[in-house]
């Protein structure tokens, strides 16, 4: 039985990873400071006997066991990363050089959550993995992006100076439920203002797209890759149909039959224009693609919202 750690294994995807691998029989240690993540996600899953939480953050070194590494530790929305935009740096920075320097100790295999907004405002449409990206080095989103990007190049430096067994995913844009109701994206922030009946506040004038994966189908992906031999990446993950955040909008009030209005905010700074994946890499590589139509994983995250605004 093969131990592997999850580090960020409370949050939103890592909570789904941690439930796919428990049932592919492998023994799961997740690693949380829970600044976005809840012990509530992984409930399911805490008296299992394969399954262990430990509180950790991993701005700090850690020694443990493992085989398999998935590095999934940092807040995905912009409304948390830029919170408090330096930690989100440490913990992308000292996160990734603390997982890589495990890895080389345990000689286990470390896979990174890497992100669609290393191609930052693209250039390019849609994103290949072979497009280097055009990032503001210097705005409210490159602590997330840069971040990531020099994650992802520490990775490859590990493997080439000292030989670290490494997979890098870029992941697109990803919901479903167990996404906090304050968590700030835009599919929970439309699902909860509709059910409420609150204004849609669409950033800019909603001409801006995004491609939208399911969950499951996203954490399956990060199951494949790991599991390949001889293949580093990167590779996108994402699902590459794409709408517009007002088609979203128009969605999401029409399958809640929400009374609510659409209305116009700022546009945010360095809001990407549009974003859709070149899955090709994942196709040939992982024999994965997303058949989960908008439409039906909106419906299984809208009862989600649905029975937790109930609750709370
Ligand atoms: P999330 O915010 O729900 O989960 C992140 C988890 O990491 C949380 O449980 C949080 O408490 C934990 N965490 C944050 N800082 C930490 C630290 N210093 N030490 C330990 N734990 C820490 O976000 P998510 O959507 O589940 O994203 C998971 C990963 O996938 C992230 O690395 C994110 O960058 C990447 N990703 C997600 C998406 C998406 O659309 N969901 C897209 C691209 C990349
Ligand atoms: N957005 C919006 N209203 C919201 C939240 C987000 O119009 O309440 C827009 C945002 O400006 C961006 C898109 O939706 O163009 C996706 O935003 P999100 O925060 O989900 O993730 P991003 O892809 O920008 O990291």
């Amino acid at each position: 039985m093969k131990k592997v750690l999850v580090t960020g294994g409370a949050g939103f995807v890592g909570s789904f990873l941690c439930e796919l691998l428990i049932d592919k029989g492998y023994e799961v240690i997740a690693i949380d400071n829970f600044y976005t993540g809840n012990k509530s996600n992984l409930s399911q899953l805490i008296d299992h006997p394969n399954f262990k939480l430990i509180n950790h953050d991993v701005v700090e070194p850690i020694k443990l066991e493992v085989e398999w590494i998935f590095n999934l530790a940092c807040p995905a929305s912009p409304v948390h990363y830029q919170a408090n935009p330096i930690k989100t740096t440490k913990t992308s920075v000292l996160g990734i050089i603390n997982m890589l320097e495990l890895a080389k100790k345990m000689n286990a295999r470390l896979l990174q959550a890497s992100t669609s907004e290393v191609y930052g405002d693209p250039l390019e449409h849609p994103q290949h993995e072979n497009y280097f990206g055009n990032v503001n080095p210097i705005g409210l989103r490159s602590c997330y992006d840069e971040g990531k990007r020099i994650a992802e190049s520490l990775m490859y430096d590990y493997n080439r100076q000292k030989k670290v067994d490494i997979k890098i995913v870029r992941i697109f844009n990803t919901y479903g439920p167990r996404m906090n109701l304050n968590d700030g994206r835009v599919v929970s922030n439309f699902i909860v203002a509709a059910l409420k009946g609150n204004p849609i506040a669409i950033h800019g004038d909603g001409l801006q797209t995004r491609c939208f994966c399911y969950v499951t189908e996203l954490v399956d992906a990060l199951h494949k890759m790991m599991k390949t031999k001889h293949f580093i990446g990167p590779v996108n993950a994402g699902n590459p149909k794409e709408f517009t955040i007002k088609e979203l909008a128009e969605k999401i009030i029409d399958m809640t039959n929400s009374r609510s209005k659409i209305i116009n905010s700022p546009a945010r700074n360095d809001d990407p224009l549009r974003r859709k994946p070149e899955i090709t890499l994942a196709k040939e590589k992982l024999g994965w693609e997303p058949f989960i139509k908008l439409e039906d994983g909106l419906l299984k995250t809208i009862n989600y919202f649905e029975n937790l605004l109930k609750c709370s």
